[in-house]
């Protein structure tokens, strides 16, 4: 699961996959009896009716997988901070992107609302009834 969009700054629990087997043999209770179970556990046990494909294909077969929620380690931790940064940094560059556009659209405007100069009426925007000094 991808909890790369989760932005706090503090370590956060992770759904890890703590146990994982597949077999041609339905999966039974000596497969997992080992494990230490925690109340919160996730088991999805199954079968597989396989796919095939001309890129791509597996036989039919039984699996268990078994999920925790975990706290990051301090890899993860590191790797989810860097993603952070990085996403801040993409999003500010789209940001100013989108802002040199419209700086360059909006250039000749009306400072209050936007308006093609004229339009407004006249360039010191005394009609303009988005000009705060109108508002008297
Ligand atoms: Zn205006």
């Amino acid at each position: 699961m991808d909890h790369m969009t989760d932005n706090s700054k503090n370590k956060i629990f992770l759904e890890t996959e703590i146990f994982r087997k597949e077999s041609n043999k339905p999966i039974t209770w000596k497969d997992i009896k080992h494990i230490e179970f925690q109340d919160d556990d996730k088991i999805n046990i199954g079968f597989d009716e396989g796919f095939y494909s001309e890129n791509n294909s597996w036989d039919p077969h039984y699996y268990v997988t078994i999920t925790r929620n975990v706290l990051e380690t301090d890899e993860q931790y590191q790797k989810r901070q860097e993603q952070i940064k990085l996403d801040e940094k993409w999003s500010r560059a789209r940001q100013f992107k989108s802002y040199k556009s419209l700086k360059i659209k909006f250039e000749d405007s009306c400072k209050y609302c936007g308006s093609p100069t004229g339009s407004c009426t006249d360039v010191e925007a005394e009609s303009c009834s988005e000009n705060p000094n109108n508002l008297k």
